[in-house]
């Protein structure tokens, strides 16, 4: 008898963020087609995808122009590359829409494949940079703990989530970690979040003098925090902070790459929590995710050290094979023109509202630590006791069981610990969300009744 699908999955693939010994007797879900906010499996039945996929499938999952744009660059140039002097028109065009979208000024983009290899080119162009500078000893990078930049060997050690270190030697050393802006977990008891703010602030001034300032390059973050439990710091924290990086010469960069292009109920993070970085790192909704792509942005500062060095360097010895790759360049030029001629920013916006307003309401029930989020982001944070915040069970029973029983009932989420996150497609509709809600409200249910 032939091998069912299902078994050749477990046979032959090694899967990314999978338990593998787990896989081998649960096997995996496996997702035919999508329409709109919908994805549909094998038997036919479908879900709401409540988390656009991986943060990314802004647009849903049939987009007809995006399909038509990537068949039509297929059709006129499938491939060519940007070394040596190389360049094509999707390259050039989605550059300079980047540029001109760009809430602060910048002054070039650099093209990837992925968030992650938009990271490590991040630290390369910095490290490139400080060298052209004569200060090759400012080469350290701060993030903070739950931040979320990637998984190759650099992108990794500036993500500070233990996952990603344990068992493969991470962090490199230079890359440290400073603390993580969620005032529900990490407040002292009584301290306000401008207290709070002010304590992470002078924590990282305590750790930048320390360190020496004239070693530190950078401080990266997420302008709202995704992979590690969306988490949306105190009101004025991006301030200080920025004030504490200016005062000590430290580049500043926001990786947008789930905030970026309407996520947040504004195009990018750094507008709705006051950012001006340096650099910018951008992905997922940029193409939607129907292509791989990621771009970094750099402003002049970053960029003329850079020009300059190649004087006595030459060749930028950096860059991918697909870098700024045609056809996904193609298709994020017209996803983007898609989310500003639909507007889907401001209706990114509204669909929050009303995803908010409604996950407000669970804020009493027993099994809710809290509930956050801004824009078209959100997670709903299980705990076992409200009052010690203490997880039931063991941090994450509640979140896997809660996000098995919302697959039961055709509703995609993941669970971050105990962190049920929700961040689906900018198109969802009022009635999409309404079911997406009543969805989440049974699996709670469930929950509640489990954990009893
Ligand atoms: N930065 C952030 C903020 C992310 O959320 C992610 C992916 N979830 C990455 C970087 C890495 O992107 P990729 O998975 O495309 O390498």
């Amino acid at each position: 008898m032939s091998q069912s699908l299902q078994e050749k999955d477990i046979h032959y693939q090694l899967h990314p963020y999978t338990n593998a010994r787990l896989h081998q007797e649960q096997g995996p879900l496996i997702i035919e087609r999508g329409e709109g906010v919908y994805v549909y499996d094998d038997q036919g039945k479908d879900y709401i995808e409540g988390m656009s996929g991986l943060w990314s499938a802004a647009l849903g999952f049939s987009n007809q122009r995006l399909i038509r744009a990537a068949q039509q660059q297929l059709e006129t140039l499938p491939f060519y590359h940007l070394f040596s002097h190389k360049a094509h028109r999707p390259s050039i065009e989605l550059a300079e829409k980047l540029i001109q979208m760009a809430p602060v000024p910048m002054s070039k983009v650099f093209f990837t494949n992925s968030g992650s290899e938009a990271n490590d080119t991040v630290v390369k162009l910095v490290w490139f940079r400080n060298h052209a500078l004569g200060k090759p000893e400012k080469n350290k990078f701060i993030a903070r703990t739950n931040a979320y930049h990637g998984i190759t060997v650099a992108s990794a050690s500036l993500t500070g989530l233990p996952a990603n270190h344990r068992g493969f030697g991470l962090p490199l050393p230079g890359f440290l970690h400073v603390g993580c802006p969620h005032h529900y977990r990490y407040a002292l008891p009584g301290e306000s979040e401008e207290q709070f703010a002010d304590r992470l602030a002078a924590e990282l001034e305590q750790t930048i003098l320390a360190e020496g300032p004239e070693t530190i390059a950078a401080f990266i973050g997420e302008p709202l925090m995704g992979a590690g439990g969306v988490i949306v710091p105190p009101r004025t924290y991006w301030a200080k902070v920025q004030q504490v990086c200016r005062k000590y010469d430290i580049l500043v960069i926001a990786d947008e790459v789930i905030c970026g292009f309407g996520r947040t109920g504004q195009m990018f993070g750094s507008q709705t929590f006051g950012i001006q970085p340096d650099i910018m790192v951008v992905s997922k909704q940029l193409s939607s995710s129907y292509q791989p792509i990621a771009a970094v942005l750099i402003n002049d500062a970053v960029y003329q050290p850079i020009e300059a060095q190649s004087g006595s360097l030459g060749t930028l010895g950096h860059g991918f094979t697909a870098s700024g790759h045609p056809v996904a360049a193609a298709v994020s030029l017209e996803n983007l023109k898609i989310i500003e001629e639909d507007n889907l920013v401001a209706h990114a916006a509204a669909m929050g509202e009303r995803m908010h307003a409604a996950l407000r309401r669970f804020t009493d029930h027993p099994l809710v630590g809290e509930v956050r989020g801004c824009g078209l982001i959100a997670a709903v944070e299980l705990v076992g006791d409200k009052d010690s915040k203490a997880p039931y069970q063991t941090t994450g029973t509640l979140g896997r069981y809660l996000a098995g029983r919302a697959q039961q009932h055709g509703l995609i989420t993941r669970a971050m610990g105990d962190a049920i996150a929700f961040c689906p497609p900018l198109i969802i509709d009022e009635q999409e969300m309404d079911l997406l809600l009543e969805r989440f409200e049974r699996a709670l249910d469930d929950t509640a009744q489990w954990a009893k």
